[in-house]
C-alpha cells in the first residue's frame, strides 16, 4: 500500500544557485512553456501521471469506502485504528515537519528515531523525500515551483500534485543538504520500505488479528486501509482546505490561512496562516486557547529531555504581522464610510462673502470651515434657538466647550455640513491643533501619505 518509489532524489544538485532569483525565473518559464505545449495523448497522458501511484492509491481508496460495508467488525478494531492513527500522525507532524522541514526544535537521537519509524509508519514516503517538497512549498508558495500550487485548483493541492510527475529541475532550488547528513535522516532512507511495511502495515494489521481475533478483511480494511487513507487525507487538508478556507490572521499576499477544523484533523497543522508567516516556529498555534497538540507534545519532550532549542518567533514580530492585517480590516471599514469633503473639495469663501450668504441661509464657521445648517435647525439636541442665534457667526470657542464640549458623534456629524472654507479662518500650520479626532485617526496608504506630504 506504499506509495511507489518512482522518483528518486538521488541526481539532485541540492546547493543554492548564485543568482536564485534568475533560476527561479528561468524555471517557471519553462514550465509554463511545458504545460502549453503539451498534447493529449494517451502515451503523453501516461507520461505526465504515476500510473503506480495512482492505481495503489485508487485501490486503497475503493478498500477504505466499499470494504467497511462488506466484512464485519468490532468496535475495539476501530478504537485501535483511530489511537494507532492519531499515534503515527505525531511522526508526521512533529517529526516529518516540524523538526525536520523546519528544524524548528532539536530533538535527541532516541527521539529521532521514534520520529523517523512512527512517520514512516504513515507511509507517505521518506524524511528527505517529504521535506524536499514541503521546503520547495514553502520557498515557492503559489507559484509553478511549489508542488503544491494552491493557485492550480483544490484538487491539485489536495492530490492532484502526487498523481502527477513533478519536473526534475525543480528541485535544484532546494537546500536539504543538512538532511544528507543527518544519519537519522539518512537511516530511515534506506530502511523506508522495510519500515513502512512493518509499521505502516504489517503490526497494525496484526495486532486485531491476535489481540481479539478480528478477521483478516476486518483488519485489512479498517486497520490498514481506512486508516491510511484517513492519514493520507488529514495530510493532505493542509495543502488544500488551509489553502483555500480560514482567516489570514497575519498576512494575505499569499493562499494559505488559519483554519480550525484541520487543525482539529491535523494536530494543529491548520493554523497555515501564521505557520507560513512564522515557519521556524515549533508552534502552529500561538494563542492558549488554539488546539495545538503537536506543539504541546514537542513541549512535553523538551521536559523530558528529549528535546532542545524550541524555536519561537519573536512577540514583538507577530504583533506587527497581526496589526497590519487589523489595519488592513479597519481600512476595508474606513472605505465603506462616506467622509466629509475636504478643504480642497471646497470653495474659499472670505468673510464679507460669508456674512452675506448667511443672510439667505443658515451659515455658521466652525473651526475655519463654513457649514449650512439649514437641515440640521430642528434636530439640534440644544434647541433651534442656539443655532438660529448664531448665523452669520465663528462659534468656534462654542462648539469646542465654550457652551457645551460636543462628542465625536457631534464632530462629525457637524463636518458632514461644509459647504466651504473661511480665507484666512485658520492658519494652515494650526490645522491639525483644531482637526477634530476623528480625521487625525484616518488610515492612510504609503502612497497618501506622500502625496499629504508633498502638498505640505
Ligand atoms: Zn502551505
Ligand atoms: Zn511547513
Amino acid at each position: 500500500m506504499a506509495i511507489p518509489d518512482t522518483v528518486s532524489t538521488d541526481n539532485l544538485e541540492c546547493s543554492l544557485l548564485s543568482n536564485p532569483t534568475d533560476n527561479t525565473r528561468t524555471h517557471q518559464t519553462a514550465m509554463k512553456a511545458e504545460e502549453d505545449h503539451f498534447h493529449f495523448t494517451w502515451y503523453s497522458w501516461c507520461q505526465k501521471f504515476h500510473m503506480s501511484r495512482c492505481i495503489s492509491l485508487l485501490a486503497l481508496h475503493i478498500l477504505a469506502f466499499f470494504g467497511p460495508m462488506l466484512v464485519p467488525w468490532h468496535k475495539k478494531t476501530v478504537a485501535f485504528t483511530w489511537a494507532y492513527g492519531n499515534a503515527q500522525a505525531y511522526g508526521i507532524t512533529a517529526g516529518y515537519h516540524r523538526l525536520w522541514s523546519h528544524r524548528s526544535y532539536n530533538a535527541s537521537r532516541p527521539l529521532q528515531y521514534l520520529l523517523a519509524i512512527v512517520g514512516a509508519s504513515a507511509v507517505q514516503r521518506d524524511i528527505e523525500w517529504w521535506c524536499y517538497q514541503h521546503r520547495a512549498h514553502h520557498r515557492f508558495t503559489d507559484t509553478e515551483l511549489d508542488p503544491y500550487n494552491a493557485l492550480r485548483g483544490f484538487w491539485h493541492s489536495h492530490i492532484g500534485w502526487l498523481l502527477l510527475r513533478a519536473p526534475r529541475r525543480r528541485r535544484e532550488l532546494v537546500d536539504i543538504e543538512d538532511l544528507r547528513k543527518n544519519p537519522v535522516v539518512q537511516w530511515q532512507r534506506r530502511n523506508y520500505f522495510l519500515l513502512a511495511l512493518t509499521f505502516g502495515v504489517i503490526i497494525p494489521g496484526i495486532i486485531p488479528y491476535w489481540c481479539w481475533n478480528e478477521s483478516v478483511g476486518s483488519c485489512v480494511v479498517f486497520a490498514i486501509a481506512c486508516r491510511m487513507c484517513v492519514v493520507y487525507h488529514t495530510t493532505w487538508a493542509v495543502n488544500s482546505f488551509s489553502h483555500w478556507l480560514g482567516k489570514a490572521s497575519y498576512d494575505d499576499k499569499h493562499t494559505p490561512r488559519d483554519n480550525f477544523v484541520v487543525a482539529l484533523l491535523t494536530h494543529g497543522e491548520g493554523y497555515h496562516n501564521f505557520h507560513h508567516e512564522f515557519p521556524m516556529d515549533y508552534r502552529n498555534a500561538v494563542e492558549w486557547y488554539q488546539y495545538d497538540p503537536t506543539k504541546w507534545f514537542i513541549w512535553i519532550c523538551q521536559k523530558l529531555g528529549l528535546a532542545s532549542h524550541l524555536k519561537v518567533a519573536l512577540d514583538n514580530e507577530i504583533k506587527k504581522s497581526r496589526l497590519s492585517m487589523y489595519l488592513k480590516t479597519l481600512r476595508l471599514i474606513q472605505d465603506k464610510i462616506t467622509w466629509p469633503p475636504t478643504p480642497k473639495d471646497l470653495p474659499v469663501v472670505d468673510w464679507n462673502n460669508f456674512r452675506a450668504q448667511s443672510l439667505e441661509r443658515p451659515l455658521i464657521v466652525i473651526a475655519g470651515f463654513i457649514h449650512d445648517v439649514s437641515e440640521f435647525i430642528d434636530q439640534h439636541p440644544g434647541g433651534s434657538n442656539v443655532l438660529l442665534q448664531n448665523v452669520g457667526r465663528d462659534v468656534t470657542t462654542a462648539f469646542f466647550g465654550g457652551v457645551y464640549d460636543h462628542s465625536n458623534a457631534a464632530h462629525n456629524l457637524l463636518s458632514m455640513m461644509r459647504v466651504g472654507v473661511l480665507r484666512q479662518g485658520v492658519e494652515p500650520h494650526k490645522e491639525m491643533v483644531v482637526t477634530p479626532c476623528r480625521q487625525r485617526l484616518m488610515i492612510k496608504e504609503c502612497n497618501e501619505t506622500s502625496v499629504q506630504g508633498d502638498t505640505k
